[in-house]
């Protein structure tokens, strides 16, 4: 039988590990493909453009199909995490600006003496506040006039 992935488990393979980047990249790539619908045309494409050059990238190239090859993934390292999104041919960009506290919680004074197991249960425990935690605490959403172009 052939059990069909789940979306998450799909960047999970694309990306090659899992970790607190990813899953911010996730849930950001879940919530604009809700909040942009469907293409308005179907020459339309959609572009993202990431202010932090991360590991939250790979979920927009699977999720949105924005991808680096397509020039569809902009990045503009400003480390803000801010993520915009587009459709080519409309004035409309969602604008979603992760909450930078979200993991200040789980920062240790001296991560070093973490044993590896240690590390990777605090790993563990930030994906599942950051894939759990309520929107308004996640981000902010906005929607600016503009456009984004290819670079
Ligand atoms: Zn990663």
């Amino acid at each position: 039988m052939c059990v069909e992935k789940t979306p998450w488990e799909q960047v999970i393979d694309f990306h090659g590990h899992t970790c607190p980047g990813i899953a911010i990249g996730y849930r950001v790539a879940i919530l604009a493909q809700k909040e942009m619908g469907i293409r308005p045309t179907s020459d339309s494409e959609l572009l993202v453009k990431a202010e932090t050059r991360s590991c939250a990238l790979d979920a927009f190239q699977i999720i949105n199909k924005a991808t680096i090859g397509r020039r569809a993934l902009i990045i503009e390292d400003t480390h803000q995490p801010i993520y915009s999104f587009h459709f080519t041919g409309t004035q409309e960009i969602l604008k979603i600006t992760v909450n930078s506290a979200l993991l200040e919680q789980f920062k240790s004074p001296n991560p070093d003496t973490l044993s590896p197991r240690e590390k990777q249960n605090r790993n563990l425990e930030m994906i599942q506040h950051i894939l759990t935690t309520a929107e308004k605490d996640f981000c902010t959403i906005e929607r600016v006039h503009g456009e984004l172009t290819k670079e």
